[in-house]
């Protein structure tokens, strides 16, 4: 029988590492740089941390039985699984990105791989054709879905169906919703990328990222790069993201009941102009998302009358915190344009309508009246004091 979602949420695929005779309930932390070989050319299947290490190999196991993929590898953040997957590429080679991206991940393209040779062109996958911009020395299609922070959802199932089309590497980041609600690859994605820092890990206490394929080749290939480059995720926090994984459906559909909620306030509140969240019927974001997901996640992006309103809400709320992030049991506001989209140039922040009336929430787990209200204080203290 095929295991429901919350048992591989904390057994994975019941692959068992036989290495521990305790009977260990909670997964041991391999505090270790290096293991004893029985002789020479003999291995007990771990020789040297940078490259296995069984605590992170139990955390690859679970994240790759909740992706559905065959392999999953485990860094030190997003980050550094995505300067690992742009290993993939070659000087000369092009790739499609949608331009509402995670800010890192547009900073690391615009220095980093640019100067290493590689091109992109960053579009808008809901309204232009992405086809339209396919070159001879494309090599991928890479996005993220709802995007970040406009919480537009794009069609992964077409998406995939041009790469395939033209031969592409279809790369979708899936932190927003976790496999928890999305399995891109089991709509034709070829590589998943997750901040682990996010969502699976789920309580804001430490960094990590994820690379996830359902093919073989690929597999071979990030586990080169990955012992190549030694940006592997450590011991200690290979365990707190697999502790934190155990509670993810738990806190995955309250944090989404308590986004709901707050929605539902936002649009009654006549000092917010405009929400963004997939889960408002009668939207093409609504539409796609009920298709390919099962559920429409806790991010919440809202725009306020002026850019006084919003800085005075940042400085003015009580309970939420004013921090970069998300996907952790603590409710976070975000700053966009000074925060995790500070870095990305001006005509990318206009095409996207990231402007500075726009607030990011992170919704989590706390009583959901207490973040209404919070919200609600910050909002007429604002009216109150102009
Ligand atoms: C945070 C984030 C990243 C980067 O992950 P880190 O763990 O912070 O390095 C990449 N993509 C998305 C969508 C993110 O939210």
């Amino acid at each position: 029988m095929k295991r429901g979602i919350e048992t591989k949420c904390i057994y994975g695929d019941g692959a068992k590492f036989d290495g521990d005779k305790t009977g260990s309930i909670s997964f041991p932390i391999y505090q270790t740089a290096t293991f004893a070989h029985p002789e020479v050319g003999q291995s007990t299947g771990f020789d040297y941390s940078r490259m296995q290490n069984p605590t992170r190999q139990q955390l690859e196991q679970v994240v790759a039985s909740l992706e559905n993929g065959v392999d999953a590898l485990a860094f030190s953040s997003g980050m550094a699984a995505m300067t690992a997957l742009m290993e993939l590429f070659h000087p000369g080679d092009h790739i499609i990105t949608d331009a509402d991206l995670y800010g890192g991940s547009i900073r690391l393209f615009r220095s980093i791989s640019q100067k290493n040779g590689i091109t992109f062109s960053h579009i808008d996958c809901t309204k232009e054709d992405a086809e339209s911009y396919i070159q001879e020395n494309t090599k991928a299609i890479l996005i993220e879905t709802p995007t970040n922070p406009m919480m537009n959802v794009i069609d992964i199932r077409s998406m995939a169906e041009i790469a395939k089309r033209h031969g592409l590497l279809f790369i979708v980041d899936n932190t927003f919703l976790s496999p928890y609600f999305q399995k891109p690859l089991t709509l034709g994605a070829d590589i998943v990328l997750h901040s682990g820092t996010k969502f699976l890990g789920g309580h804001n206490d430490t960094l990590a990222g994820f690379l996830v394929t359902g093919s073989k080749e690929l597999s071979e290939k990030f586990r080169y790069i990955f012992k190549t480059v030694g940006s592997g995720l450590a011991p200690f926090d290979s365990w707190l993201i697999l502790r934190g994984i155990k509670t993810l459906p738990i806190r995955m559909e309250r944090s989404q009941e308590n986004a709901q909620a707050i929605v539902a306030f936002l649009q009654g509140e006549r000092r917010v102009r405009r929400v963004c969240y997939p889960g408002i019927p009668g939207t093409r974001s609504y539409e796609i998302c009920k298709r390919q997901a099962s559920g429409f996640g806790s991010m919440i992006t809202f725009e306020v009358e002026s850019k006084e309103m919003a800085l005075h809400i940042l400085k003015n709320t009580k309970l939420i915190p004013f921090a970069e992030s998300l996907g952790g049991v603590e409710t976070l506001l975000t700053y966009p344009i000074t925060q995790t989209h500070a870095d990305v140039p001006a005509d990318v922040l206009q095409k996207n309508g990231i402007t500075d009336r726009i607030l990011r929430l992170s919704v989590g787990i706390e009583t959901k009246e207490d973040l209404i209200q919070d919200l609600k204080q910050a909002m007429d203290s604002f009216e109150a004091s102009h």
